[in-house]
């Protein structure tokens, strides 16, 4: 398999290739060439390792099975349960992880595959990311103690919360946390100085690891796969749910509308999003406006220029009447997603955190 750059003045690299990169050299984002149609059934012994296996060998398959599997074995070490919150609504529980977010199951599956390619080819990388939170959390534990690797972890002095400061300034080994006086826009534009310097890229090989990066993106197309198998498992072999996914970056979107082209039965999605909501005005009025991002109470999702937006776009051809086929949008504001909590708290004592109540909110 292939991977093209979204700017299409780059050539076609490997899995391998586009791991190690990044970015593509035209600053364009790498997707696969093509995705095959895969046969999707569920056995009695599914398991998310199972799907794993299933869907990553076509797209990774410079990679040996029992690589892979060691590399998944290893990766996800927990389980990601699928939950019933209503008769009509169901969560899937993506923190189970080392650091309570979803973003350990890219991260730890980038770690693993990053080192195994760097250990093969006796090469060395510093990984470089600024952080709200959730990013630099799941990559400092991601990363602790992987072969070949550095990590540089810039976050915003007094901007992130205590637990995720402690979670990326406790580890030592190979994780440098930088405290920066300043906002993540700063740690963001510092990172992106640095990369931009060709000379510092080359001496350091520096990279990044937010979900440009197809080692972080792959990997969550799995556990669409497994949800809908635990559905099915629950309810019938004909069910094909409409999924709802809380938004920022769009990473998470796109893996998963890489799951349905790659043949798991999906019905529709929601893109849902807190008040920057670019996107939902992009699917309404088919152009897309980045802005500056708005504070809210789900600040892993604000995001007002995402970059995978690219990837979906791509995805479909360019073509956003075909993106609306697939995909609709809700926004949700601060006081609906506060009232969403207190909702879902009354009616089955579950406490949501702010982004899931945006979820759910918008699957309402
Ligand atoms: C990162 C994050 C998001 C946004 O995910 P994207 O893939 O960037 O759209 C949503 N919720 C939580 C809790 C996050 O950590």
């Amino acid at each position: 398999m292939n991977f093209l750059s979204t700017n299409g003045q780059a050539p076609a690299v490997s899995f391998r290739q586009a791991l190690l990169q990044g970015l593509a050299p035209d600053s364009g984002l790498y997707v696969p060439e093509r995705l095959p149609s895969l046969p999707f059934s569920v056995s009695p012994d599914a398991s998310l390792h199972l799907f794993g296996k299933h869907i990553l060998t076509p797209l990774l398959e410079e990679i040996p099975l029992q690589d892979l599997t060691r590399i998944i074995e290893r990766a996800w070490t927990f389980p990601i349960p699928l939950v019933k919150l209503t008769d009509q609504i169901y969560l899937l529980e993506l923190f189970h992880g080392p650091t309570l977010a979803f973003k350990d199951v890219g991260a730890r599956f980038m770690a693993e595959t990053l080192s195994y390619v760097l250990v093969e080819e006796q090469r060395e990388t510093t990984i470089l990311v600024a952080t709200s939170g959730d990013t630099g959390s799941a990559v400092a534990h991601g990363f602790y103690n992987a072969p070949n690797i550095t990590v540089y972890i810039l976050y915003p002095s007094g901007k992130i919360s205590r637990l995720q400061e402690q979670q990326m300034t406790t580890l030592g080994g190979n994780i440098h946390a930088v405290e920066v006086a300043g906002t993540f826009d700063d740690c963001q534009r510092l990172v992106k100085h640095a990369l931009a310097d060709a000379t510092l890229v080359a001496a350091h090989n520096l990279t990044t690891a937010n979900s440009i990066n197809l080692g972080r993106l792959l990997p969550q197309v799995v556990y669409y796969a497994w949800a809908v198998a635990q559905l099915q498992t629950t309810l019938s072999k004909e069910v094909s749910p409409t999924v709802v996914v809380p938004s920022g970056n769009f990473g998470n979107l796109t893996a998963a509308a890489y799951a349905k082209s790659l043949g798991v039965p999906i019905e529709h999605f929601v893109a849902a999003t807190n008040a920057n909501d670019v996107v939902p005005q992009y699917l309404e009025t088919g152009s897309f406006t980045p802005r500056s991002s708005i504070q809210t109470l789900s600040n892993a999702m604000d995001v007002g220029n995402p970059s995978n937006l690219t990837r979906l776009q791509a995805l479909y051809g360019n073509d956003v009447g075909r993106i609306r086929q697939d995909i609709s949008s809700q926004r949700v504001s601060d006081e609906e997603t506060i009232a969403e909590i207190r909702r879902t708290y009354d009616q089955t004592r579950v406490v949501l955190d702010p982004h899931t109540a945006v979820g759910v909110a918008a699957a309402r």
